[in-house]
């Protein structure tokens, strides 16, 4: 059943960005996915939405990395489901090297999606929160953002930003009633991590207390719970969903 609130979820085509889009649509939501290039998956997504649950859902095309694009998406969701309470800054992807072979192009283009995107996209829905007076703004951050990881100095450096510009956010925000959180995954079996070699897993698991991935599910559990009244007293913070990895 609606529960007359909207979600924007960036780069929720498949991954997480799916899971937490499907999590809210089931709660009550109406939902905007973003993607970058249609298929038939994407279609796909929003009809089994719409037949699953009782809301609106709407798909908005576009680069996060292009400010443009970022304009031009917010307006079309503003346009088809009339506001956005919650945002989340999902779209990500890797581009692993060590840094001695690390190309400049790597090192740019995963901070241009991560961070900027991130910036990009939140840069165009805070006047709209700031004007309805409320909001959720809730950033996909990394553990390898407040670790480090070997091999991930452009993406680690994108995650850690993106903890920075969570808690400066917060800080100008809160005063409007806008909460902005972030949460940190671990290792999550998606298309991401599913690169990663059997005997790499296995060796990920071992530093796992949990000893095992975590599921897209997990994450979508922590965003669904960040977005919801029940946190309304919640901001600036880093949630890890990890298998305790951070502790
Ligand atoms: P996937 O690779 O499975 O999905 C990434 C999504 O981001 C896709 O929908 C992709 O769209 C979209 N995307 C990529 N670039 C852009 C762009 N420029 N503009 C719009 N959309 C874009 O990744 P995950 O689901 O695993 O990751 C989701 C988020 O969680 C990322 O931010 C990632 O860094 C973070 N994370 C993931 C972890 C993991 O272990 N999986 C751990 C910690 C954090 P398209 O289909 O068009 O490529």
């Amino acid at each position: 059943m609606k529960n007359g609130k909207t979600a924007f979820i960036t780069g929720a085509t498949r991954g997480i960005g799916k899971e937490i889009a499907v999590k809210l649509a089931k709660e009550g939501y109406d939902v905007a996915i973003n993607y970058r290039t249609m298929n038939e998956e994407v279609e796909k997504l929003k009809t089994e939405i719409e037949q699953n649950f009782d809301i609106k859902c709407a798909l908005v095309q576009g680069d996060v990395s292009k400010f443009e694009d970022a304009e031009k998406m917010v307006k079309e969701v503003i346009e088809t489901l009339g506001k956005i309470d919650v945002l989340v800054n999902n779209a990500g992807i890797t581009k692993d090297g060590l840094l001695m072979r690390m190309a400049k192009e790597d090192f740019e283009s995963v901070i241009d999606i991560n961070l900027v995107g991130t910036f990009n996209v939140t840069r165009n829905v805070i006047p709209l929160m700031i004007k309805q007076k409320s909001g959720r703004v809730i950033n996909i951050s990394s553990v390898v953002g407040v670790a480090g990881n070997a091999g991930q100095t452009n993406y680690s450096a994108s995650k850690a930003g993106i903890i920075g510009f969570t808690k400066s956010l917060a800080r100008e925000v809160a005063s409007r009633n806008i909460l902005v959180n972030a949460v940190a995954p671990g290792f999550i079996a998606t298309d991401m991590t599913s690169v990663l070699n059997d005997s790499q897993k296995e060796n990920i698991s071992t530093q796992i207390p949990l000893k095992r991935m975590g599921e897209a599910q997990d994450v979508a559990n922590l965003v669904k719970f960040l977005a919801s009244e029940e946190a309304s007293y919640i901001t600036g913070q880093v949630i890890h969903v990890d298998g305790g990895m951070i502790m």
